[in-house]
């Protein structure tokens, strides 16, 4: 697995590449069959890689809120909702995004500071254990310049398509 500081430079060299098995896995991949194939990598690859030592998203993306994931965080933090989205939020299409990146509540030793309350988006990310991959290609493809782990998902992927890589920089 390639090292969390090492990903976006990987990724600026096989960009194009990437774009390219995209656009190929959207002509030419089976929406379930994809699914499993990224929900098999998602486990496997997950299973033994300890997320503390990356965190790459959480200093790359802002987390957004739900609504109803303002309480709990707000409680947790000892503040009002109100005092909780003066100080920490921007509200963007209907959802409340943290005004702040990197993550304000990354600690040094990559924890959370909000661990038992922090939103779904966070939990869930990157999202490559959700059904209906096949259209939202493109936010994991922004996810290989990020994660090491949807990096290494995309190569084994081009491998299992015997996908043509292009001559690399
Ligand atoms: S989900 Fe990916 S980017 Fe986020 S900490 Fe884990 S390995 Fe790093
Ligand atoms: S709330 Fe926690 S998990 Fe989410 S981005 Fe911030 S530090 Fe990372």
């Amino acid at each position: 697995m390639i090292e969390p500081s090492k990903v976006k430079e990987a990724f600026n060299r096989i960009e194009a590449e990437n774009y390219a098995f995209r656009a190929y896995l959207k002509n030419h991949a089976n929406e379930d069959e994809l699914d499993e194939q990224f929900l098999k990598l998602h486990n496997e690859l997950f299973l033994n890689y300890d997320c503390s030592i990356c965190r790459n998203c959480c200093k790359e993306y802002s987390a957004s809120f739900k609504e109803d994931e303002l309480g709990p965080v707000s409680a947790f933090l000892k503040m009002t909702e109100k005092d909780f989205i003066v100080k920490y939020i921007k509200e963007e299409f209907g959802d409340y995004q943290l005004n702040v990146k990197p993550c304000c509540f990354l600690k040094e030793d990559g924890g959370c500071e909000i661990e038992t309350c922090k939103p779904n988006s966070c939990r869930d990310y990157p999202y490559t254990d959700k059904p209906e991959r096949l259209f939202s290609l493109l936010s994991i493809l922004d996810s290989t310049s990020i994660c090491p782990v949807v990096f290494e998902m995309f190569e084994r992927l081009k491998d299992e398509y015997r996908f043509k890589r292009r001559n690399r920089r």
